[in-house]
């Protein structure tokens, strides 16, 4: 513990996003660089607790050794920080970036003070680490002469694919986009995590022998009986990818979209040609709804703000959420409360407004008569916690209310793996859709055929594909072996979903 009385001395501080005013203007990442003083102080304030929440079941789901690299960086020892930093996390410019921080929200200075900046220092220690060149491509002597293929290089791809080749074994990563990365690439936008970022891991994969084809839709242009025959262990890792529809009237009008055509058309177009070739979804001078909130309906909405929508307002079904935690929501769960992220504080600067509205439901399309899009349709609802502590929902009568609309994203989540190849794989589901692989285990019905990630899990966080691929590469390890040394987060609460 680097000084015993900093939580009581030092407040927490944030590394700021970029101004709005400035960052609206481009594509660029969102961040600022972090002072070395103020993550100096941040490491400070950590109590190195005998029971570090930040590590619980609650907290990292790849068990980060948190109170390690916070005294490290208090201590300014960068490169040994690095060091342990990479112990347990493949790729901390990803979770540093784009993660949540449950270990921030399960921090135990979060009891009476806000928590450690878990995430900025993580973050920092990593960008310290690539500007300083100490992050190499990982070679390997031992080589095993097993053959591994993965299918899907999302976060749980990816990262079973470098443990797995750590471990000796020759991998190759299948994808059906053109581009390596799952929704590390098309998905969260280029302000989030810059996509030159994930071509820098993607070539140290690369180096390191991992070989990578795209275009490559398994089930669809290569029979996965071939990679049956030809592999000694298959990894399915295709996240889930069926987005949640809307069944009202209107459904077929023009210019209702998913967010992910959205999202992905304009990643796209912007890496291929700085969006000159015009083959994205534009909301210039459209009024535009974005149906649903979390992070792929914020998205939704910075990308929107940046081509420049003349106005937005984002729809979610549930209430408001509380400034600070409910009573059924104690410390060291998941703080439900009511956070403003990027694109809201974007949606402010634009138009004076914050662009969510609560506790609606839409009931209608509205079109003209060439079936083009003109409004939505919505009624309030009423939320009440039932004796049971779920919450009940009801339509309020005479609050319908009509809105103006030139293009409305669905941004509803996701309900699970697309099927056609888990058809041809015969592979067993579960009640849920998703592919029927226990954690820990991570086989699925068919011998020597794997799952991690989204397709088994359901609809996650990058942290959790994370976790589940180094787990299953740990599985396939074994299976391939009999024995492995790699190393793979402890089952957790969380772990067990799927
Ligand atoms: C818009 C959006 C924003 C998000 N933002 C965040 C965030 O800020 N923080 C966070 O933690 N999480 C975020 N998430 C969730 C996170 O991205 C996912 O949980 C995570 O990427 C899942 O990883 P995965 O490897 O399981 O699958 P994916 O990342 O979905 O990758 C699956 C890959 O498999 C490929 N594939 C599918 N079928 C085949 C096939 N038959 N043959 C070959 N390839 C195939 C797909 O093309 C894809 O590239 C976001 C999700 C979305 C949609
Ligand atoms: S719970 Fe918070 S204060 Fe305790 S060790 Fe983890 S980061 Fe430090």
């Amino acid at each position: 513990m680097g000084k015993p009385t900093g939580f009581m001395e030092y407040p927490r501080r944030k590394t700021p996003w970029r101004d709005t005013k400035e960052r609206l203007l481009d594509y660029y990442e969102i961040y600022t660089p972090a002072k070395d003083h103020d993550l100096k102080i941040q490491g400070a304030r950590c109590m190195n607790c005998g029971v570090p929440f930040c590590e619980s079941e609650h907290g990292c789901p790849i068990d980060n050794l948190i109170p390690e690299w916070n005294d490290l960086v208090y201590k300014n020892r960068w490169r040994d920080a690095y060091n342990r930093l990479i112990k347990t996390n493949n790729f901390p410019e990803f979770t540093g970036r784009v993660c949540p921080a449950p270990c921030e929200g399960a921090c135990v200075l979060g009891i009476n003070e806000p928590a450690v900046t878990i995430k900025d220092i993580e973050n920092s220690i990593i960008d310290r680490a690539f500007e300083e060149g100490w992050v190499r491509s990982q070679q390997t002597t031992k080589r095993t002469n097993k053959r591994v293929a993965i299918i899907g290089s999302g976060p749980a791809g990816l990262t079973a694919a470098d443990q797995l080749n750590q471990a000796g074994h020759s991998v190759i990563v299948f994808e059906r986009e053109d581009r390596v990365g799952g929704l590390l690439m098309y998905g969260i936008p280029n302000m989030k995590l810059s996509k030159s970022l994930v071509k820098r891991r993607l070539q140290l994969l690369e180096d390191s022998g991992i070989e990578f084809r795209v275009n490559t839709n398994v089930g669809v242009n290569l029979e996965p009986q071939a990679l049956m025959d030809d592999f000694d262990a298959i990894l399915i890792a295709t996240g889930s990818t069926i987005p949640r529809d809307i069944e009202i009237p209107g459904r077929d009008g023009k210019n209702i979209h998913f967010a992910m055509d959205f999202l992905t058309q304009h990643t796209k177009s912007l890496l291929n040609t700085s969006l000159t070739d015009g083959n994205y979804i534009n909301a210039k001078d459209k009024n535009v709804i974005v149906i649903g909130g979390g992070d792929t309906g914020t998205d939704c909405i910075a990308t929107a703000i940046r081509q420049g929508c003349s106005s937005l307002v984002n729809m979610e079904i549930m209430p408001k959420p509380p400034v600070d935690r409910g009573h059924n929501n104690p410390w060291p769960l998941w703080p439900h409360i009511y956070r403003t992220d990027y694109g809201h504080e974007e949606s402010q600067e634009r138009f004076g407004k914050d662009p969510r509205e609560f506790s609606l439901l839409s009931k209608e399309f509205l079109v003209d008569e060439h079936n083009k899009l003109t409004g939505l349709k919505t009624i309030n609802l009423d939320w009440e916690e039932t004796s049971l502590g779920q919450q009940s929902m009801k339509e309020v009568r005479g609050t319908e209310e009509i809105w103006e609309a030139d293009l409305i994203f669905l941004a509803m989540g996701f309900v699970g793996p697309e099927q056609y190849l888990l058809d041809k794989m015969k592979v067993k589901l579960n009640d849920r859709n998703n592919i029927h692989a226990d954690y820990g285990d991570f086989s699925t019905s068919i011998e020597g055929v794997f799952a991690s990630g989204d397709c088994r899990r359901g609809q996650s966080l990058v942290v959790w594909a994370m976790n589940e691929g180094r787990g299953a590469a740990l599985a396939i390890d074994r299976f391939l072996e009999g024995q492995s040394t790699l190393s793979a987060p402890m089952l957790k609460l969380g772990s067990l979903r799927g």
